[in-house]
């Protein structure tokens, strides 16, 4: 990659992952380099974007009613998980006055509880004692290996092979979508604390997937004509700047890959850093991408994570998807049901309300994984399909499309359907709305209600000796066409 290819966010990134206190200085704007030194436009001028970092979150003025043991508290569980708010998120989403107990400072700031006790007395001694940095981060990097860095098999099923070699920055688990991870894409503009992919963020090399080029994506492809939907994600792909996002979908277009009909783009930009698409220096750019994408015929579909209705309710965010959609992209939204962030069926019918009137169709509904700071954010399965089937009845047709809740777990999307009796035990009704063996997909199954279960792996299978996935073949990676060479 050269220099001049990277954002100056990318540069921090290459800087360093743990303390962020260089970064600030080195701050950034969402937009290209490019070699030029003109490229901020005049609205980042009189609003740059500013982002802080790690335990640099810890000293925010925001921050003044703070205890100096809260602030360590902040520090230490930074230390194993990643950080980063921007100015956007801090000056116009996060109510203040409610702080430390409102939705969006939740899941932006560290909090001791989101790490297990032994792990943060770990660090917390480290820190306290004073160890060099060397040793924080080799006891810091110990403990995100008890955090589940890779749930759901992502490493062990999900890599696809090229030449029998594995694809670094690929995904193929579901046979018609590949999952494409760009290197220059693995940050967002503000983390959500509860994020899955929290290990693509704390600068260790062994945890991130990351694709170096677009050239295996379009090889694999060549050889994968199943696939119809290629998925940019990360990290938010929106953080890269158009010209650099262009080099991985304009390959998309060639006529050799028309089987691949919808581009996706995993995306929280319109939600925590609009700018990018309203008045950033490639933003008339980005809209021109998503029209060639449409002229070549292809479908752009904007997989929009919102978490809270707050983040849909100011003017920017609204601007901003009213730009993409007149460009001829479709906006669908998702999210995981969270604990402290919009764990009440208000919270869901207010955003699906919100995301109607804005052109954005619900999609899915998500149970928050098992991994990273899941303990504090998780949301007992019950809970979850409570708030989930309340949320629908009070809402309109119109906003009722989600899907959910719903556990992306390794053999495939589990849906809570509902639950039932049967000889007078109580049951949950599950579906595999995808499965990695792709028979199996609609399949409907029973488990044991749990009032406390939080994930898959915590029910017990019901009518049946056994989940469905357990007696049926193994197809761990997507087979290539007949005649195709790979
Ligand atoms: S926007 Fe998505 S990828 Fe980025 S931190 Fe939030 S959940 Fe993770």
């Amino acid at each position: 990659m050269r220099t001049n290819d990277l954002t100056t966010i990318e540069l921090a990134e290459c800087v360093s992952a743990e303390t962020g206190f260089e970064l600030s200085r080195a701050i950034f704007v969402g937009g290209v380099s490019s070699g030029r030194d003109d490229w901020i436009g005049a609205s980042y001028m009189k609003n740059p974007m500013r982002t802080f970092r790690g335990v640099q979150l810890a000293d925010l003025p925001q921050l003044e009613k703070f205890t100096e043991q809260d602030r360590h508290e902040m520090r230490v569980v930074a230390n194993l998980l990643p950080f980063k708010v921007n100015n956007y998120v801090l000056d116009e989403l996060i109510d203040w006055s409610s702080a430390p107990d409102d939705p969006i400072f939740r899941m932006t700031f560290p909090v001791r509880e989101m790490v297990p006790p032994r792990i943060y007395d770990l660090v917390s001694d480290a820190l306290l004692n004073g160890v060099d940095r060397k040793q924080l981060e080799a006891i810091a990097r110990k403990g995100r290996q008890d955090l589940n860095p890779h749930p759901s098999g992502q490493r062990e099923y999900n890599v696809p092979l090229l030449d029998d070699e594995p694809v670094p920055g690929l995904q193929h688990k579901y046979r018609q979508t590949l999952l494409v991870f760009p290197s220059q894409g693995q940050t967002c503009h503000s983390y959500c604390a509860y994020c899955f992919r929290w290990a693509q963020f704390v600068g260790d090399a062994d945890l991130k997937f990351a694709a170096p080029g677009p050239g295996q994506m379009t090889d694999y492809l060549r050889g994968h004509r199943e696939v119809t939907d290629v998925l940019l994600t990360g990290g938010d792909p929106l953080i890269m700047s158009t010209p650099v996002l262009a080099r991985w979908v304009t390959p998309l277009l060639a006529p050799d890959l028309e089987h691949v009909t919808n581009i996706r783009l995993g995306t929280k930009a319109l939600v925590q850093w609009p700018y990018r698409v309203t008045s950033g220096p490639d933003a008339d750019e980005l809209l021109r991408l998503i029209e060639a994408c449409a002229t070549a015929g292809k479908s752009v579909a904007i997989m929009l994570h919102v978490s809270h209705p707050r983040e849909l309710e100011s003017e920017a965010a609204a601007a901003a998807v009213a730009r993409l959609r007149s460009a001829g992209a479709i906006v669908r939204a998702q999210a995981p049901i969270i604990r402290h962030v919009n764990d009440s069926p208000h919270a869901w019918a207010t955003m699906w309300r919100h995301m109607v009137r804005l052109g954005i169709q619900p999609y899915y509904t998500f149970v928050e994984r098992d991994t990273g700071a899941s303990a504090f954010f998780e949301v007992p399965l019950a809970h979850a399909l409570t708030i989930f089937q309340q949320a629908q009845r009070a809402v309109s047709g119109l906003a009722r499309t989600a899907r959910g809740p719903v556990m992306s777990a390794t053999p495939g999307k589990i849906a809570i359907d509902g639950e039932t009796v049967v000889n007078g035990e109580r049951l949950f009704v599950l579906r595999l709305l995808q499965a990695r063996d792709e028979a199996l997909a609609g399949t409907l199954f029973f488990a044991g209600h749990s009032e406390s279960a939080v994930w898959i792996d915590q029910l017990t299978p019901a009518l049946s000796p056994s989940w469905p996935w357990e007696s049926s073949r193994d197809r761990t990676r997507p087979e290539p066409i007949e005649g195709v060479s790979r």
